[in-house]
């Protein structure tokens, strides 16, 4: 018997927005270039692994799934391993398509566990393609509640809570995810921090991570007016912060980046800057500790 076990540990699956990187169309050289690095962009996913149990639950089911599952294989497991559930946000394109490859055209998975809200559960049970994959079992839908945590793994609590965000098709959810040692929130798609019933300070300090929605940097991207863009602005997010000591700063993670987020590339000005001034980015591969 080993005297130390190991945590679980949330494990970087991609950070990028919904449409991935390179992004349909896009002219700039950061998508350009990385039209020849595609493994290097993963749309935003996160896993968390219990290693010793060669056992994992993921969040999210991204475009980019066969990649991300692939790149657990080959970084955690050195085997192809379908996760005991998966948990999604919201119905859209980024979070749940990837479900797509569970079905019979792909992987033709069995029962595999897809743990969702009320209404991303009535969504996927009645709309195809999502409802053959019901149907055909490929898929066993359990519905979540908000505020209701649920166990995982060996340690893990894992629940959902509300955030404000564009609803047409599902709820949306952030989730609270806790560990043996630590706690972590993740939220890669928010309204205004403002439209939120919680209060950002606080939840980080409370919270050891805080993987949170950096679609967008500032308005220039996009050439749109703050208050219209439907996310947190990464500036507004580090000037609500900027009175928090340099322990609570490092416990962000901005995650979710748009193409056109300098965050994305590593090596850019800007994720430099974010960097000194105490933030972290995610990375794909990182490894978080709970
Ligand atoms: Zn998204
Ligand atoms: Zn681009």
């Amino acid at each position: 018997m080993p005297i130390y076990t190991q945590s679980e540990y949330i494990y970087v699956l991609g950070n990028t927005q919904d449409a991935g990187m390179p992004h349909i169309g896009c002219k700039h050289q950061f998508c350009l270039d990385n039209f020849n690095m595609y493994e290097e962009y993963y749309v935003t996913s996160i896993a968390v692994v219990n290693q010793e149990k060669k056992k994992y639950i993921l969040f999210e089911a991204t475009p980019d799934i066969t990649y991300q599952l692939n790149y657990l294989k080959d970084n955690i497991f050195q085997e192809f391993l379908l996760p005991e559930a998966i948990y999604i946000t919201h119905a859209h394109i980024g979070h749940y398509t990837g479900l797509m490859y569970f079905g019979r055209e792909a992987l033709g998975s069995k029962n595999l566990l897809v743990k969702v809200l009320p209404k991303m559960s009535n969504f996927l049970k009645t709309n195809g393609p999502w409802s053959q994959l019901v149907t055909l079992n490929n898929i066993q839908i359990q519905n979540t509640k908000f505020d209701v945590s649920n166990s995982e793994l060996n340690n893990i609590e894992v629940t959902p809570i509300k955030v404000p965000h564009r609803d047409e098709y599902s709820e949306t959810a952030g989730y609270i995810i806790i560990g043996k040692n630590k706690k972590a929130l993740f939220i890669p798609d928010i309204d205004k921090w403002e439209k939120w019933d919680k209060n950002l300070i606080d939840l980080v300090k409370d919270f050891d991570y805080l993987l949170l929605d950096a679609t967008f940097y500032d308005s220039n991207e996009i050439n749109r007016d703050i208050s219209e863009i439907p996310h947190p602005i990464v500036s507004e997010t580090i000037n609500l912060l900027n009175s928090l000591s340099k322990k609570n700063k490092s416990k962000v993670y901005f995650i979710h980046m748009n193409h056109t987020n300098h965050m994305l590339n590593p090596n850019s000005d800007l994720s430099k800057s974010i960097i000194n001034k105490g933030f972290n980015i995610a990375r794909l591969g990182q490894k978080l500790y709970l």
